[in-house]
């Protein structure tokens, strides 16, 4: 089981694209995230400071959505907004 998630930056509103983490996690760590962003396209997926996820167009802090149930099957759609 997974759990779809977003990283989004508040401040300038850009989303990083949905990705799945692990459910079984409250809240999935760096390295969870860092490689489920591993498949995102470069200028939409974060940019990493260290264990920092930061916003590629701000440079702000990104937050993480969590998307709990299945309203969520617009992932495709999500990343062309993105891009
Ligand atoms: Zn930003």
């Amino acid at each position: 089981m997974a759990v779809r998630a977003e990283l989004y930056c508040y401040f300038c509103g850009h989303g990083c694209g949905e990705v799945l983490t692990p459910a079984a996690m409250r809240r999935p760590t760096p390295e969870q995230l860092r490689t489920a962003y591993a498949t995102v396209p470069e200028g939409v997926a974060p940019v990493w400071e260290g264990t920092q996820p930061r916003c590629p167009r701000c440079g702000g802090q990104l937050f993480l959505e969590r998307f709990e149930h299945e309203v969520v099957r617009r992932s495709a759609r999500a990343l062309k907004r993105a891009s």
